[in-house]
Order: C-alpha cells, then sequence, then structure tokens
C-alpha cells in the first residue's frame, strides 16, 4: 500500500527527495523539514508528483 512520492523544495523548487508514504497514515499531501542542498539550510518540503 505504500506510494511512491517525490519531495520539493519550497524555496528554490528543487526535487531532491524520492520517498514512500503509507496513504493510510498520510492521506493528505506531505510536508516536511528537510535539508536542501541548494538552499544550504533546512527548508520546508513538499510532496509533489
Ligand atoms: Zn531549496
Amino acid at each position: 500500500m505504500r506510494t511512491r512520492i517525490t519531495l520539493a523544495c519550497t524555496e528554490c523548487k528543487q526535487r531532491n527527495y524520492n520517498t514512500t508514504k503509507d496513504k493510510k497514515t498520510h492521506p493528505d499531501r506531505m510536508e516536511t523539514q528537510k535539508y536542501c542542498r541548494f538552499c544550504k539550510k533546512h527548508t520546508l518540503h513538499k510532496e509533489t508528483k
């Protein structure tokens, strides 16, 4: 039941992470604080298609 998703930095719009999520625990679009190597800091990353 795991779905592949891409996490994109909300500041520079780079797609930094590919991961999977469980749609049962995260039915909505995920938002996570992650390190962006383009911004060189932790930024909010959002799920994209
Ligand atoms: Zn960034």
